[in-house]
């Protein structure tokens, strides 16, 4: 592996080499997607010009060498989060789908009245309303761990929380995306277990930044996307410990994830199959194995120092900013910089950054109870990624003095 240039890898990244608004891109916002690198294009070009065809089912050469591609690419996700198994590792549409798919199975099979589902005060909506629904279909009730006003977890109140008893689940993201505050969840995990609750970590913000080993975290449940791991989009995992999964009900009934079926009664497939019915997105797994084997071949430790430089450079410079405010100041982050501008609306900011060739988001970020808790609409985040550069920090924080200006 080499040692990390951002420089060299951002050439790997053919996106970041245009012109946008007149301007070279500054790409700031990998919270919502990371850019792919050629390999994972090239991955997918590859199979649509030589591979394609239906997995496991073909009686042909091309079908052999899908579904070959297909599983491989489970085998290196396996080796990845250091999973037990690689029946343990579900194949879904994203972090979305992956939630649902617990919500739905082992909710609709566990919950009883009266149960609690704890998730924390600034988790995204799609680890929120899932559990609102099952919740409401079983008569349990979804709660919210409190967070404090620089974006951290109160862990103290979590354990009030689980020793009043009845908590089933704990649902927590690994990494805020709003905030980009990283949560301890090694020993949520550990509290949740101790109160015999499970606990499903989202950790869509996570995987891009920092290496995840659900054996060492002894998480039951694992989500992520790959289009923010430099995959592509329309593909996402769920990671659950064998029992659990075995024990759960399929959460769709289609092909693929049946034994046998008649009108007298249907056998359902074995893991990992049960989960998946239906064709799935054979070309988006296969470019995210490719995504693997891109980050395999990267020095991930040298990336995220880089990342965390970026971050302390890019926060120093706005201390410096009159009337701009930090939103979001944990203590342990991932590479996210979400902020306000005094007298400024925050899509406005979005958009005169844009004009500038600089791409960040605004908004309430699909986290709209922490930003009604900070009393905002959202604000204007700055993600950076391991390709980013000071360079493209120095560049926002011109683009945002000519938007002071302006405004
Ligand atoms: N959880 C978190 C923390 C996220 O940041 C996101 C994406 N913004 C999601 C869940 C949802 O991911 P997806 O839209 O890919 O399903």
């Amino acid at each position: 592996v080499a040692p990390f240039d951002a420089e060299r890898v951002r050439a790997d990244f053919p996106i970041l080499q245009q012109q946008v608004n007149g301007q070279p891109l500054v790409y700031l916002d990998n919270a919502a997607t990371t850019q792919k690198p050629e390999a994972v294009i090239q991955a997918i070009c590859d199979y649509y010009r030589q591979d394609n065809s239906n997995v496991h089912r073909g009686a042909h050469t091309l079908a052999d060498r899908a579904t070959q591609a297909f599983e491989a690419a489970r085998i290196k996700l396996q080796g990845f989060l250091n999973a037990a198994e690689s029946r343990e590792l579900i194949w879904t549409r994203g972090t979305t789908e992956a939630i649902n798919l617990v919500a739905a199975s082992w909710g609709r099979s566990q919950l009883q009245a009266g149960d609690r589902i704890l998730v924390s005060a600034m988790e995204h909506h799609s680890n929120i309303v899932p559990w609102q629904m099952v919740a409401a279909e079983r008569g349990a009730s979804v709660e919210p761990i409190p967070v404090d006003a620089s974006g951290t977890l109160d862990l103290s109140a979590l354990q009030a929380m689980l020793e009043a008893g009845r908590v089933r689940m704990v649902a927590c993201g690994h990494v805020s995306n709003a905030l980009g505050s990283i949560n301890p969840v090694e020993q949520i995990i550990a509290l949740a277990h101790a109160a015999g609750a499970f606990c499903l970590i989202d950790g869509a913000q996570a995987v891009g930044h920092f290496p995840v080993d659900v054996q060492a975290l002894d998480c039951d449940f694992y989500a992520f996307s790959a289009h923010k791991l430099f995959g592509p989009t329309g593909v996402g995992v769920l990671y659950g410990k064998a029992a659990l999964l075995e024990a759960m009900p399929p959460y769709q009934g289609g092909g693929e994830m049946i034994e046998t079926v008649s009108f007298a009664g249907t056998r359902y497939n074995q893991l990992p199959y049960k989960f998946e019915a239906g064709t799935p997105d054979i070309a988006g797994v296969i470019g995210f194995g490719a995504a693997i084997d891109y980050l395999n071949g990267l020095d991930r430790a040298g990336a995220a120092a880089h990342e965390q430089a970026l971050l302390a450079y890019a926060e120093e410079r706005a201390r410096q900013v009159p009337g701009l405010r930090l939103v979001g100041t944990a203590a342990h982050k991932t590479s996210v910089m979400s902020f306000l501008l005094e007298g400024a609306h925050p899509a406005d900011v979005g958009m005169l950054l844009d004009q500038q060739g600089v791409a960040v988001r605004t908004g309430n970020h699909c986290a709209q109870p922490i930003m009604d808790q900070y009393g905002i609409p959202g604000t204007v985040r700055a993600s950076f990624s391991f390709y980013n550069t000071r360079d493209d920090v120095d560049r926002l924080f011109a683009a945002l003095d000519k938007v002071r200006q302006f405004l």
